[in-house]
């Protein structure tokens, strides 16, 4: 058996070297290593798979969302409401902007930002909404966008783990994950389901008037040659990372079949077992019925119930089968991010998923004996 990894990118790159190779190898003779044809064909080509009308191309997936603040004219002082439970990117550029984070608890069953919490932590400062698309799914939608019209709130969502997945609305409109709300913003960080080879990111939105702010504040706020109109910032995806993305792109929906396999064979093996809970999706699909794409699963995250969490942790380290806990402290309890105003009861949710939760190995390499060894040893610690 392959050595199992959480995330096999050797592997990947091996299916796709000659096409990335000759990619960057027209990247190094050109020397358009800023902006040119890589950049712009990427945008253009990632423009199409989503089916918005623009994609600004940015340096990483936290600038991504600062970008979106700033573009959106957040002032300091306003309040921007997100969820306890996710990566700090969030709350890091909403502090670095002299925003102020309301943090809010999820929902115990898709770990995803609680509309009825949302709006309750509404106040007269509140101006936007970062949804999370967490592990692979989008976040409720309709309710956060139905919100957002009542109070007026800009919405953006945080795509980084969730590009390819799809939203159904109740009206029936389908969308892709980050073209929904106002703006989207993602990542293209090497283990997110489309990764570059370095760092990555870019903001999608449908409103001309924002997507031109957007272009001016990733390049310095320029508009024009020389002159600064708005104070921007330097965020720029560079031809070699393009290069890479360009090659996986048109393979993204096959590799997120290739989780939604895995997912399904870790599903059949753990489904019904007292100490665990399968991952639910948000439009109570299995979100792995063959014509599904609601979930593109970057992470398959199970609750370990009963306290054994931790237990088998130690256990599959030792069987050096890795794993994850995503995520280990809530934000609301983080040095950097805590406030006074928050009670350890309105984030009962976030708490105990702290506790319970663990992500196995996934990625687009896994095979059927990685997966077996893996669902086996899970069993067989917890059945001792
Ligand atoms: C990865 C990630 C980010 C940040 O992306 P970078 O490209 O690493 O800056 C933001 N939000 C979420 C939910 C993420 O998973």
């Amino acid at each position: 058996m392959k050595k199992i990894q959480m995330v096999d990118l050797q592997g990947q790159y091996r299916e796709i070297q000659s096409e990335v190779n000759e990619r960057f190898t027209s990247v190094l003779e050109s020397a358009a290593f800023i902006n040119g044809p890589e950049v712009q064909e990427f945008q253009k080509a990632l423009e199409a798979y989503l089916g918005v009308k623009h994609v600004i191309p940015c340096a990483n997936g936290t600038d991504a969302l600062q970008i979106a603040m700033m573009g959106l004219g957040l002032q300091p002082g306003d309040e921007v409401i997100t969820a306890d439970f996710t990566f700090a990117a969030t709350v890091e550029v909403i502090a670095l902007l002299g925003l102020t984070s309301v943090l809010v608890d999820v929902l115990p069953d898709t770990f995803m930002i609680d509309p009825a919490a949302v709006a309750s932590a509404i106040t007269p400062k509140t101006k936007a909404i970062v949804p999370v698309h967490l592990f692979g799914q989008t976040a409720p939608m309709d309710e956060i966008m139905e919100i957002a019209a009542k109070h007026n709130l800009k919405v953006i969502e945080d795509n980084a783990q969730a590009i390819g997945a799809t939203f159904t609305s109740v009206n029936g409109t389908k969308k892709m994950a980050g073209t929904i709300g106002d703006v989207g913003a993602t990542s293209f960080f090497p283990s997110k389901n489309l990764g570059c080879y370095g760092d990555g990111g870019a903001l999608f939105t449908n409103d001309d008037a924002l997507a031109h702010t957007l272009r001016g504040i990733v390049n310095h706020g320029m508009y024009e040659r020389y002159h600064h109109d708005v104070v921007g910032v330097n965020s720029r995806l560079d031809a070699l990372q393009a290069a890479v993305l360009n090659a996986k792109l048109p393979r993204l929906d096959s590799y997120n079949t290739k989780r939604r396999t895995t997912a399904k064979a870790y599903n059949a093996a753990f489904n019904g077992h007292p100490d665990i809970e399968l991952p639910k999706t948000v439009n109570g699909c299995e979100g792995i019925c063959d014509s599904c794409d609601c979930h593109v699963f970057h992470q398959y995250t199970l609750k370990i119930t009963h306290g054994k969490r931790d237990a088998l942790v130690a256990h599959l380290a030792s069987e050096a089968i890795p794993c994850g806990v995503y995520y280990p402290i809530p934000l609301h309890r983080q040095k950097a991010y805590t406030n006074e105003s928050y009670k350890e009861t309105d984030f009962t949710v976030t708490n105990a998923l702290s506790e319970q939760v663990v992500s196995l190995p996934m990625h687009t390499e896994l095979d059927a004996a990685q997966i077996s060894h893996i669902t086996k040893t899970i069993l067989n610690f917890l059945n001792s």
